[in-house]
């Protein structure tokens, strides 16, 4: 039996979906501990004891692991941003690559499953196109910007994010120096007083366009004319052109960061990018992968297991500006595309237009909703938030039987969960493709093919 307050030394082997080490007892009782990696030894204090498990922290390293490296980011152990910078590449990508293996065996009985090797990133660090940076204040009431402390709204002052586009530095310390000459005060959750809540930046990499957007707790900036102008100097500073500053007006007391009114203060509500040779226009609230460089070996991995040859209908769930959609559009027949968000099928028909693409057509509402009403798909691609596929979707899909279903996941859980869903309605798992899209952290994307089983003498 372990106690609280109780401390024992570990041999952490391996990690948990958070990213916390696992080690077990010599009673086989499980261990997550914080700030520990396999290969450590580790004097762990428990904090917490559960019927099957139990919680600690990290006392005492007493030898650390081969796997570690030295993080490049001077705030990586407060911050709650990266789970996995204290471990190597190679080691990270392991973790990953077992972590959707497990998935998909454990929550989706799948025996075997047909697991491709994970695609790694070259660029490892500053590789995020968009940030969400929480703004708070100092001991003297001066605005910050940083991020969250590990499961705390306390901001770690930060400016310098080691996986965010280098470029956010010198805008983001641009920003908190106008916040605090023109003495404009941050946003307090507290009281709900103050104006300046978020600042959210995104950066085209292709094009080296730059949208800076303050969330604030109101719609007026004041002394806007004079930040505009800071931005534009400093945005050219580091190769980069300001194309739109926005407001956005969030006065709720809650945690979602963006709220429903925008304004443009600068420029225009878009920036443009660019994946291969398809642009995209990208408005504030839409959605877009996040890490262009694997975003490209994703679409190529989609667009190949959708195996087109030019002739064939296809559904593309869960759509956002349309990015798969205009992608596979120049191999399809027919490409039509489903987003919830209004601001993204805006910029997904415009997107269809700039490119010259006819063959493409978008609709606003849930998937589950409007899959039902389109003509029968030979392929249907998903791109679901982490909740994944709505239980009748799922139905739908297999009420229309497409012979090729590629499913894009950001949880290999609820991948396994509707993997199984399919398995069982008819389909064989050909491929699971792991892609590394979020380095440095425990997040995961997959890539699944699945295909209509076929009866015995259709089968060569
Ligand atoms: N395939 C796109 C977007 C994937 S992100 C790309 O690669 O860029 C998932 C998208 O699903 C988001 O744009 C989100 O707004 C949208 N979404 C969430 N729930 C939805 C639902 N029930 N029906 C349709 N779209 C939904």
């Amino acid at each position: 039996m372990l106690n609280k307050n109780q401390e024992i030394q570990l041999s952490i082997t391996s990690l948990s979906v958070e990213g916390a080490g696992i080690g077990k007892t010599d009673d086989g009782i499980t261990v997550f501990v914080s700030d520990a990696l396999p290969g450590d030894e580790v004097l762990a204090h428990i904090i917490k004891v559960k019927k099957t498990y139990a919680i600690a922290i990290t006392k005492e390293l007493i030898t650390p692991s081969p796997f570690r490296v030295e993080a490049l980011c001077p705030v990586a152990k407060k911050c709650g941003g990266c789970t996995f910078q204290h471990l190597s590449y190679a080691k990270q990508l392991e973790f990953k690559q077992e972590q959707v293996k497990a998935c998909l065996e454990r929550i989706g009985g799948i025996k075997n499953p047909p697991m491709e090797e994970i695609i790694g990133a070259e660029n490892i660090y500053h590789y995020r196109n968009k940030a969400q940076f929480p703004v708070s204040k100092d001991s003297d009431s001066k605005p910050i910007i940083g991020f969250y402390r590990r499961h705390s709204h306390d901001v770690v002052p930060n400016t310098d994010c080691a996986i965010q586009a280098s470029e956010d530095a010198i805008i983001l310390s641009e920003v908190q120096a106008f916040l605090r000459e023109e003495e404009i005060p941050s946003y307090d959750e507290v009281t709900g007083k103050g104006l300046v809540r978020h600042i959210f930046t995104r950066i085209g990499f292709a094009s080296r366009e730059l949208m800076v957007c303050l969330v604030c707790n109101g719609g007026k900036l004041p002394k806007a004319e004079k930040l505009i102008e800071r931005l534009i100097d400093a945005s050219g500073r580091v190769g980069l052109k300001l194309e739109s500053l926005l407001v956005n007006v969030n006065k709720d007391n809650t945690n979602v960061i963006i709220g429903k009114e925008t304004h443009v203060i600068y420029g225009r509500d878009y920036i443009e990018d660019s994946i291969g040779n398809i642009r995209y226009h990208i408005s504030m609230p839409s959605f877009y992968q996040v890490n262009p460089e694997q975003t490209r070996k994703l679409y190529d991995k989609a667009m190949e297991y959708a195996c087109l040859t030019g002739t064939e209908i296809v559904w593309d769930l869960y759509c956002g500006i349309g990015t798969i959609s205009l992608y596979l559009a120049s191999k399809a027949k027919k490409v039509y595309g489903v987003e919830i968000v209004p601001e993204a099928i805006e910029n997904a028909r415009e997107n269809a237009s700039i490119n010259n693409i006819n063959n493409a057509e978008f609709f606003v509402g849930a998937a589950e909703d409007v899959a039902d009403t389109l003509p029968a798909p030979d392929v249907i691609v998903v791109d679901p938030p982490r909740k994944g596929c709505d239980e009748k979707l799922i139905e739908t899909i297999l009420r229309v039987k497409p012979v090729r279903i590629v499913y894009v996941s950001c949880d290999p859980a609820t991948l396994a969960r509707d993997l199984c869903k399919l398995i069982n309605g008819g389909y064989e798992l050909k491929h699971v493709q792991p892609v590394d899209q979020f380095c440095q952290t425990s997040h995961v994307e997959s890539v699944a093919l699945l295909v209509k089983e076929r009866s015995d003498e259709e089968k060569h």
